[in-house]
């Protein structure tokens, strides 16, 4: 008995940074903030409120999906989504389920292989339990400033294989999230959580074999997410080796990464879709997309340059090998204060991949503005013409300047040449090991 494959598919929600909720004008910037202050009758479901859509969300979650290669649908809409929890005062949660705003697209990863995309829907966050003791009794509280809250929800086919591989898919969603600027997708705040559904394809005796499928909630880290997967990889095929039971209708389960025990733990059985009994949101039209919309939609995503994209021009633009490019253009903002610095330095003949260095290998201060930074490489470079004979007439000034390093030195103080270091560095730019002006010490 074997593992053929492993099976995995990621469902990845991440927390747009609209000024206002998805459904009311509360605040959506609601972390850190003192609970029940951010809520009015629409997020709080009492009876009779009515939700209004969130444009600027929609339009997120439309170029969200343009840039992930999916496609927007002309006709889409809302549903109810009916279950019981504290967190979700409604009753029910308006999501979508049949006619999300995207179907298909896909992420690529570095060795090539298409991870697809199978839909991108758009609904509202809960609120957040939580559990305390209060008077010696173990108390659940609940803050409803989250309930609410724009969520994105991107579902991806079962085709990754390895916990390595949906790590990097989780990075390359997150990074571009980060560089379409529609969330901070913070792991830590909980404004991007990983949910990967787990199983294997076993070969015993030239019989194929599905274990049933694991649901991992709430996982908020990619580090955490890794483990807990790697632990569903063992954990199955022991549990097949033992049991054999085989993937079936309703035996889906649900855990989680308990980090203390280094292990998943069961939680609620995950209901089947029709337990939910969506319906159509009677209170939100359907939308229609005309295709002068969708034309214009598809313009404003082709304006943004993409991780993938920028790192490619990076390289050829600017002549940076792969692992640099890949550095810079990580962080969008990364990227663009790079390429300030090669603007400024082009006059003071300072090239792309000097710039680069300087960057990646931190040499230069941290937060100097890319001007800064210009004057900084200048100021290296201009040690260049400094020769080697020249550093050792400074060291030899140097030290017969200052008779009390050496003879500090002498008494077995080599940190006291630590001055002289300082001193050449100021003078010529250069930095000296102190080896080298302990070898001109008669
Ligand atoms: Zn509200």
């Amino acid at each position: 008995m074997q593992i053929k494959r492993v099976i995995i598919g990621l469902e990845v929600h991440v927390e747009l940074r609209t000024a206002s909720k998805m459904f009311c004008s509360c605040s959506a910037d609601h972390f850190g903030k003192e609970p029940n202050t951010q809520t009015c009758p629409v997020c709080l479901g009492l009876p009779g409120a009515l939700p209004v859509p969130n444009k600027k969300a929609i339009e997120w979650t439309l170029l969200l999906g343009l840039a992930l290669g999916g496609e927007i649908q002309s006709f889409s809409r809302f549903d109810r989504k009916n279950y019981f929890y504290p967190d979700l005062p409604k009753g029910y949660q308006i999501s979508q389920y049949q006619q999300p705003f995207i179907l298909g697209g896909k992420i690529t990863l570095e060795s090539g292989k298409d991870i697809r995309i199978e839909r991108i829907h758009l609904e509202e966050d809960t609120g957040k339990l939580l559990h305390q003791v209060i008077a010696d009794e173990p108390s659940t509280l609940i803050d409803y400033n989250r309930s609410g809250v724009a969520l994105v929800e991107i579902v991806s086919q079962p085709d990754l294989s390895s916990s390595e591989e949906a790590k990097e898919y989780l990075e390359k969603i997150h990074q571009i999230v980060r560089y379409l600027g529609i969330s901070d997708a913070d792991m830590e705040k909980g404004s991007m959580r990983l949910e990967p559904n787990v199983n294997l394809e076993i070969e015993d005796q030239g019989q194929l074999y599905y274990t049933p499928i694991v649901e991992l909630k709430n996982i908020n880290s990619f580090r955490f997410a890794k483990k807990a997967m790697e632990y569903e990889i063992k954990r199955q095929l022991e549990i097949f080796q033992e049991k054999r039971i085989e993937k079936g209708k309703g035996n889906k389960q649900t855990r989680g990464w308990d980090e203390d025990k280094q292990m998943t733990v069961p939680q609620r059985e995950k209901e089947e879709a029709s337990d939910y009994r969506y319906f159509p949101e009677p209170d939100i039209p359907p939308f229609f997309f005309t295709e002068k919309e969708l034309t214009a939609y598809r313009l404003q995503s082709t304006a943004i340059e993409l991780p993938r994209a920028k790192k490619e021009r990076f390289m050829s633009e600017y002549g940076l090998s792969d692992y640099q490019a890949g550095i810079l253009t990580a962080e969008k903002e990364m990227a663009y204060y790079f390429e300030e610095v090669v603007k400024f330095g082009k006059v003071k003949n300072i090239g792309a991949t000097e710039t680069a260095n300087v960057i990646i290998n931190k040499r230069a201060k941290e937060g100097i503005s890319p001007k800064e930074l210009v004057d900084f490489i200048a100021s290296t470079k201009q040690t260049i013409t400094v020769s080697e004979e020249d550093i050792d007439k400074i060291i030899d000034a140097l030290l017969a300047a200052h008779p009390e390093v050496v003879e500090s030195y002498k008494k077995g103080k080599v940190a006291a040449l630590g001055m002289i270091v300082g001193l050449i560095k100021k003078q010529a730019g250069a930095v000296v090991p102190i080896e080298r002006i302990a070898g001109r010490i008669r």
